[in-house]
């Protein structure tokens, strides 16, 4: 089978976690912290906090965004659940934004109505996560404008787009958001196996991400109301545990010394993608000078056959199709909620269509060849 998506660990990044185990603190030493430091050199933040997933990398920022039981949080329904269930831990209640077909990221024309429509009733939301799906940057100039005139935040579930562009910056850069958050799950642009990062750009938001992600416990001499000894600390707010441990930690700061390569190479197999798939009746993603993806998914919509038939006889081929995502508002705990089919037609349409095909970076040419091929003899 050839899978949509696949890590890659090489000696040098065997070696780290070795060394770790042989050597060093297991955790709460210094991996975290230089992982979190060669995050700030790599996307150009100001401030890193890494964490032992994505999904407590986007509840720490909506906590440290003061994000409570009166607050309502919207993102895209195209999406993994993480990006709406932050919102709800925290008590908010979730709403989405429509996407636009094109970019598959959330619709700015849609958003924009939504905005006009809640500043006139009086219920803007407090924050917005914008997901940048498949690796491709939201078009985060406009977001920013918009969150500027209406007074909302801004949370970028960058999931998807480690490595990733937008206007020549890094995505995590953080010129128009409030908070960026990562995931090194093993199918993400580099792993840590468990593992995510927040970045922000403002120091007391950066010291409420800390605080929230490690028990709500500090040491900071800056922070303390007293000092009774070497030995002390002092709880500030109800934090928990989501700290990523030192043996992550090393996984991480070797697979950072690789992500360009990675995403070079997720660059070309999806160039030729773009060529290869030329012709078919399908719609392909949007290639965007402006915001280079990292290509973290690659997907196709079939127009003209029946998506579960392609795909059973993908799947039957040995192609590890996958799809991305089952619109989050058609799920039964957010029908529950009261969601309802027909409420975000595009993100329905596209989750309809939608076939992810492998993309990772050691697929090999011969093997997408395989891919482009049963793909063409399906559609043909
Ligand atoms: C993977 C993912 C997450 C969650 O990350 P974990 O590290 O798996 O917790 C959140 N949002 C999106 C869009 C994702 O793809």
């Amino acid at each position: 089978m050839i899978p949509y998506g696949r890590h890659s660990i090489n000696a040098d990044d065997i070696d780290a976690v070795v060394d770790v185990l042989e050597h060093h603190f297991l955790t709460q030493g210094q991996m975290v912290p230089a992982f979190e430091r060669a995050i700030c050199d790599y996307t150009g933040s100001g401030y890193c906090t890494a964490v032992n997933s994505g999904t407590s990398g986007l509840h720490v920022a909506c906590l440290a965004l003061g994000i409570g039981p009166e607050d309502c949080v919207w993102t895209s329904p195209i999406s993994f659940v993480a990006s709406a269930n932050c919102a709800l831990y925290c008590g908010a209640t979730v709403d989405f934004v429509d996407i636009d077909p094109h970019t598959r990221n959330m619709s700015i024309t849609a958003l924009k109505e939504k905005l006009v429509e809640a500043a006139a009733s009086g219920s803007l939301p407090k924050a917005i996560v914008v997901v940048h799906f498949s690796g491709l940057s939201c078009d985060m100039k406009t977001i920013g404008a918009l969150a500027a005139e209406y007074g909302v935040k801004i949370i970028e579930d960058a999931a998807h787009a480690f490595g990733g562009n937008y206007l020549a910056e890094a995505i995590g850069r953080g010129r128009y958001s409030d908070i960026c958050v990562f995931s090194f799950h093993p199918v993400k642009s580099i792993t840590t196996a468990e593992g995510g990062a927040v970045t922000t750009n403002d120091e007391g938001l950066a010291q409420r991400i800390e605080l929230y992600a490690k028990h709500g416990v500090t040491r900071d001499p800056k922070l303390l109301t007293e000092v009774q000894g070497p030995w002390y600390y002092q709880q500030h707010l109800l934090g928990y545990n989501y700290r990523l441990s030192d043996l992550h930690a090393a996984l991480g700061i070797s697979q950072l010394t690789r992500l360009d390569e990675f995403v070079s190479k997720r660059r070309r197999l999806a160039a030729q993608y773009e060529a290869l798939l030329q012709g078919l009746p399908i719609r392909k993603p949007l290639v965007d000078a402006e915001r280079q993806s990292a290509w973290h998914l690659y997907m196709i919509e079939v127009q003209s056959h029946d998506r579960a038939s392609v795909f059973a006889t993908l799947q039957s081929k040995g192609i590890g199709a996958n799809v991305h995502y089952i619109p989050i508002h058609l799920q039964p705990f957010y029908a529950q909620l009261g969601f309802r089919p027909g409420q975000f037609p595009n993100a329905e349409m596209f989750y309809s269509n939608a076939i992810t095909l492998p993309l990772y970076p050691d697929m090999t040419d011969a093997q997408q060849h395989v891919v482009v091929d049963t793909l063409t003899s399906i559609l043909q």
